[in-house]
Order: C-alpha cells, then structure tokens, then sequence
C-alpha cells in the first residue's frame, strides 16, 4: 500500500507525518523518522488525523 509523505498542520510544530493508505482510506499514520525537525515524533494529535478523515459528520462539499 502507498505510504505519502504529509505534514501534520494541526500545530505549529508542523511534524512529519508517513500516512498509509488505501484507496481513500487512511490505514496508519506515523511519524516520519526522516524529518529533521520532529524526527519520527507525533502526538495523539497527529494520530488522530485518520480519526477526523472518516467522522461520518465531516463536511465534503459546500453547504450551499
Ligand atoms: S503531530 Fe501533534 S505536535 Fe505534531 S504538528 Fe501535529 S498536532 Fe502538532
């Protein structure tokens, strides 16, 4: 399966994130070991990323 490599823009610290997916769906989220600022260090934020993909209640288009 793909592995992208993203930056989590939760916070500032703007960590480096390796997301595995497939297809659309979000399969892990990791930190990536190879950014030289959080080097491979998430929070529960960042994990929580796949969490807010698939709230059913997420919007995914315009309200009007
Ligand atoms: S993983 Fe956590 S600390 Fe890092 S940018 Fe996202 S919210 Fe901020």
């Amino acid at each position: 399966m793909p592995v992208h490599t993203r930056t989590c823009h939760i916070c500032e610290a703007n960590c480096g994130l390796l997301i595995e997916t497939d297809g659309r769906r979000v399969v892990s989220i990791r930190g990536d070991s190879d950014d030289p600022i959080s080097r491979g260090h998430i929070c529960p934020k960042g994990n929580a990323i796949a969490d807010l993909e698939a709230d059913p209640d997420r919007l995914t288009s315009p309200m009007k």
